[in-house]
């Protein structure tokens, strides 16, 4: 028996269908592909304000470019400091380099690899100008209390919800709508897809402003050939627009479904000996300390579940003992499973990109920089972390699968 894991690189795992080609017909038919004559994605961020209860959507061309923008709208000086987290896509901070700025990185809450508020805390000093801040894998970061920080010390908080789409915050409004910014994506392995593609979203006219003019080679078209600031081409076509309106239609159904099958995986993990819930975060920032057998009591192979609560579920994330990750996502690969440890091979704050040159021969505003040691998000990706490829189109004998595998590799112990 080998059950197919339906995954985002073929139309078995995504929902594109008639709708998509009929509105890329649409556009082709038009004449018109480009954005700034077009309608559709002017449409398009007409559509994420209502969804997303904002003033502004701004649609770009990357999750990277939206994640510029953000940056660029939180203006900071050269040499300037945003703090983000090590464990994310590198679309956070390359942003951040393209800007002149210094990536500080904090650690993270080892229960779910977000950034823990306290360490952000830490770091916060007189260069630093924003906060950036994942809801990684989908689950909701700790918002509420970065937004606090921000606003004791009048930062920028910037939401990336790359992999978080109708990922809900305590209280239930959508991740993206408590910080300055939130960015989405579009990209390939998101939730929805036009194959690349951005948005942001704010409920601020002067961040709005600074975001459309930087995504327009700083061009405000009401003014004439005219230039007002520095701006690349950011631009999302109207082929990319057309297809992602077509997508936004179907994001509800693809985030519960995902919901259901991972709510059912809980449920069958739960019952097993040695399973543990992570628990609800105590104040402070710090969540349950998953994955830590000192201390505890656990013996081997505690697998620490999820916090299911507002979760999107772009992936299903487990935390282990220190290297059990590895032999539990090599046992699930063996099973057919599309399981890996860790998510990244090292932690931004590790990449081989600090030991080298950034621009030409120079490192300025960079120079002597090393990123400090993240030991949580360290211990994650290298030993204690293991992500199950999530789909809209799991059904129950998917989760019946896995769940399967988990027992047999606890069985082994
Ligand atoms: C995918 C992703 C990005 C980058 O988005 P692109 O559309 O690929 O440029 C940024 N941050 C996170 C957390 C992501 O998952």
């Amino acid at each position: 028996m080998t059950l197919h894991f339906p995954n985002m690189a073929e139309p078995a795992g995504r929902t594109l269908g008639d709708e998509e080609v009929a509105a890329l017909e649409r556009v082709i038919r038009s004449g018109m592909l480009n954005s700034v004559w077009g309608t559709e994605a002017r449409s398009l961020e007409h559509e994420i304000g209502e969804l997303y209860g904002s003033r502004h959507a701004v649609a770009c061309s990357s999750g990277t470019a939206a994640l510029h923008l953000s940056v660029v709208a939180a203006a900071p000086d050269p040499g300037d400091e945003i703090i983000t987290t090590p464990i994310t896509d590198f679309g956070t901070v390359a942003p951040i380099l393209a800007q002149n700025a210094v990536p500080v990185f904090a650690d993270v809450d080892p229960s779910d690899g977000n950034l823990d508020p306290d360490a952000v805390a830490a770091l916060i000093g007189p260069r630093t100008r924003a906060i950036m801040a994942v809801h990684l894998f989908g689950a909701p970061a700790r918002i509420g209390a970065l937004r606090a920080l921000a606003d004791e010390h009048g930062l920028t908080l910037i939401e990336d919800c790359a992999q978080a789409w109708l990922t809900e915050l305590p209280g239930g409004a959508l991740a993206g709508t408590a910080g300055h910014v939130g960015t989405l994506s579009l990209q390939q392995w998101k939730h929805i897809t036009c194959g690349d593609g951005g948005l942001t979203v704010t409920d601020d006219d002067e961040l709005a402003r600074r975001m459309r003019l930087f995504a327009d080679k700083g061009w405000d078209r009401a003014a004439g050939r005219s230039h007002e600031s520095l701006g690349l081409n950011y631009r999302m076509t109207e082929l990319q627009a057309a297809v992602a309106r077509a997508q936004l239609a179907k994001l509800p159904g693809v985030v519960a479904a995902r919901r259901r099958t991972a709510a059912e995986l809980v449920e069958a993990l739960r019952g097993l000996d040695g399973v543990l819930e992570s628990g609800v975060l105590e104040t402070g920032g710090h969540g349950v300390r998953g994955g830590e057998r000192a201390g505890t009591g656990e013996g081997r192979r505690v697998i620490r579940l999820p916090r299911p609560d507002g979760h999107a579920w772009w992936l299903f994330p487990l935390v282990l003992p220190a290297g059990d990750a590895p032999e539990l996502a090599e046992h699930l690969s063996a099973a057919g499973i599309p399981a890996r440890p860790g998510y990244l091979r090292d932690p931004l704050n590790r990449a081989p990109l600090w030991r080298r040159p950034i621009y030409g021969t120079s490192h300025h505003p960079l120079e002597g920089y090393r990123p400090a040691a993240c030991p949580a998000a360290e211990r994650l990706v290298d030993s204690t972390l293991l992500v199950i490829d999530w789909n809209e189109h799991y059904t129950s004998e998917h989760v019946a699968a896995i769940a399967d595998a988990v027992r047999r590799y606890r069985a082994e112990a």
